[in-house]
């Protein structure tokens, strides 16, 4: 899994990639750069109502 990182300033490669959902149903993938330890997060798109 691949996450822009703020501290690169590039893509990088993701460790402990965690889905969740935020409370306004957005699901994202959170975990931190495998180059400096920063942490990053994804957007994946909209949850579905359940
Ligand atoms: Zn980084």
């Amino acid at each position: 899994m691949e996450a822009y990182c703020m501290k690169c300033k590039t893509k990088r490669e993701v460790n402990n990639p965690e889905e969740t959902v935020t409370e306004k149903r957005i699901r994202i993938m959170k975990g931190t750069c495998t180059v400096c330890g920063t942490k990053v997060a994804k957007i994946l798109g909209k949850a579905k109502q359940i």
